[in-house]
């Protein structure tokens, strides 16, 4: 092994030390090298050791921290109550039983300059540390700080960075703000809230939606006011059906927060020690301080340098049915483009999905064959009263068929006329033509979307919805 003077190696939670760790000796090849401590690396790391138990594993992220999971920045860390708790990145969560659980994954990490010589293998990260070429030829990889590692299977688990408008850009004006997507703006922000009086969020998505939110609940009591505008009618608008999405919209206000749909930003500058910032419709916002969530740029740098294809309408390194991209290279996660056999090409940025494929991923770098074919799914909380599971291509501009307990079925693209209750049910969304169910989305019902993929798998269509309700626990119409 030789060294390098950049690299430094964490493979436990914070607190980071103030003296610089020592620097570690880098190993020049290892059997499996997964670029990216996110979800999907992690998956595919135990997948790896599990089918390839002396397996030597090293994840390499530009992360200062071991793998972790995302949903709890958005949800738990600001609504579980405890704000200290919350500074040392723990919580409560339903699962734990009451106590205090963190956002980390539990692995018996080895240490990176010991990995090469353990009989029995092992996973090590090292954090700290970006990958800024590959050549597939070869089989390698190269750190920033130029050290090269040999590989005899690659994974790309690159994930995404939240994209950013140009219109917050500028000296004067980035100081007030930020984006969010790993530990440090949590921290970052739950610290500058202390002193701050008026924040708002730019999106009206899962990240922009959640957040504002969250932020509302856990500076209630400290007189902050939070302010979210987004271009859709209604919250999760390139989601929800319109009234399910305006009906959102109510309850997210009640949760707090100011809400100002069907606009975008148009305008910012500093003003009052914070920034304006002026609206479409011609509304003035003065804030001390601006969250832009504005959806992801999915992480492809490596293409260029890797010859790797990257999807040109919906971005992410392209792989075939056993998620790999060329010969012993795979990626998974937010930075896979893939084929799902029952919808066509697809590309998920949901938590359920990076677990999924990246175990596949990592258990087909171990020697299997398998094709990507589960349906992935995804969940989200809005408060106390709205939370949601969903699989399959769920795109607000598709027709959509929701059914209510109180109602008969609804076309709620075309208004949702007579619907008075949306408590609880299920929508279905159907492909253009055909109106096969390519969608499902399950509305305060929960454990259900074993059902619903199986309705997308067998490709139902919008006649046979009445009949399926049962199913869902619901009367038909
Ligand atoms: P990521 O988690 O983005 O991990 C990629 C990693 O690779 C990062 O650590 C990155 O720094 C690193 N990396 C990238 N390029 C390089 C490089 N060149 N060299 C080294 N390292 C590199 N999904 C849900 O289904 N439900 C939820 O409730 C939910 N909540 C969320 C809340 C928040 C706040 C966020 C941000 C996301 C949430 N998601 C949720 C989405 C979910 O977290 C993502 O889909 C998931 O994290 C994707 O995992 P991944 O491993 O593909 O990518
Ligand atoms: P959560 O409590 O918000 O949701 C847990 C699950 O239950 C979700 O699928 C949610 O849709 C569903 N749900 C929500 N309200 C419900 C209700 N009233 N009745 C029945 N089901 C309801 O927790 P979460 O963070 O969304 O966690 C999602 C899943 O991931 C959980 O099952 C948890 O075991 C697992 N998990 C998550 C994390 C994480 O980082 N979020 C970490 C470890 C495990
Ligand atoms: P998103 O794609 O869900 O939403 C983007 C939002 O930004 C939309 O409301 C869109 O209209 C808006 N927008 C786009 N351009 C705009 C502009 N010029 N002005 C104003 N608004 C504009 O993305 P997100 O909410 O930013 O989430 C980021 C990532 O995190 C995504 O990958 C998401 O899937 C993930 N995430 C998922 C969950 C979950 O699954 N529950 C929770 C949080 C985050």
């Amino acid at each position: 092994p030789s060294s390098t003077e950049a690299a430094t190696e964490e493979s436990a939670p914070p607190p980071e030390s103030e003296t610089p760790p020592p620097p570690i000796s880098l190993p020049d090849k290892v059997p499996y090298v997964l670029v990216g401590g996110g979800t999907a690396s992690f998956a595919a790391a135990k997948a790896i050791r599990e089918r390839d138990p002396a397996a030597k594993v090293l994840i390499v992220t530009q992360e200062n921290y071991s793998p972790y999971s995302r949903p709890p920045l958005s949800k738990h860390l600001w609504l579980s109550g405890d704000h200290a708790a919350a500074q040392q990145l723990k919580f409560i969560a339903p699962w734990s039983g009451g106590k205090l659980v963190d956002l980390f994954y539990n692995a018996d990490f080895c240490k990176v300059g010991e990995l090469m010589d353990r009989e029995e293998g092992g996973i090590a990260v090292l954090t700290g540390t970006k990958v800024v070429g590959m050549d597939t030829k070869s089989g390698s990889i190269s750190l920033a700080g130029g050290h090269v590692i040999s590989y005899d299977k690659c994974l790309l688990a690159t994930g995404g960075r939240p994209r950013t408008l140009p219109l917050f850009s500028g000296e004067k004006v980035e100081k007030h703000v930020s984006v969010y997507r790993e530990i440090p703006d949590f921290l970052t922000l739950d610290q500058r809230l202390e002193n701050t009086k008026r924040v708002l969020v730019v999106g009206g998505g899962f990240l922009g939606t959640e957040l504002a939110v969250g932020m509302a609940t856990r500076y209630r009591e400290g007189g902050l006011q939070v302010y979210q505008l987004f271009p859709e009618s209604g919250n999760l608008g390139l989601v929800l059906p319109p009234a399910l999405a305006s009906w959102t919209l109510d309850k997210v206000k009640k949760e707090g927060v100011e809400v100002f749909p069907n606009v975008t930003p148009v305008s910012v500058e500093p003003e009052s020690g914070g920034v304006k910032v002026t609206t479409s419709s011609g509304i003035e916002l003065t804030v001390d301080h601006v969250v832009v969530a504005v959806g992801l740029w999915p992480n492809t740098d490596l293409a260029s340098s890797g010859q790797l294809e990257v999807d040109r309408h919906l971005g992410g390194f392209r792989v075939n049915a056993e998620l790999q991209a060329c010969s012993n290279v795979w990626a998974a996660g937010d930075a896979a483009c893939f084929y799902d056999p029952h919808l066509g090409r697809r590309r998920v940025e949901h938590h359920d999905h990076a677990q999924v494929s990246g175990r596949l991923a990592g258990s087909n770098m171990a020697g299997d064959q398998q094709k990507f074919e589960h349906q992935s799914m995804f969940w989200s909380d809005v408060g106390p009263d709205v939370g949601f599971e969903a699989t399959g291509v769920v795109d607000s501009s598709l027709p959509t068929c929701g059914v209510y307990p109180k109602t008969s079925t609804e076309l709620l693209q075309e208004g949702g006329a007579g619907v008075d209750d949306y408590s609880k049910g299920v929508v279905f969304y159907l492909s253009r033509e055909e109106r096969r169910v390519v969608g499902v989305l399950t509305w305060n019902l929960f454990g259900k979307m074993d059902i619903a993929r199986k309705v997308i798998a067998e490709g139902k269509k919008e006649g046979e919805i009445g009949r399926l309700m049962s199913q869902f626990g619901l009367e038909p119409p």
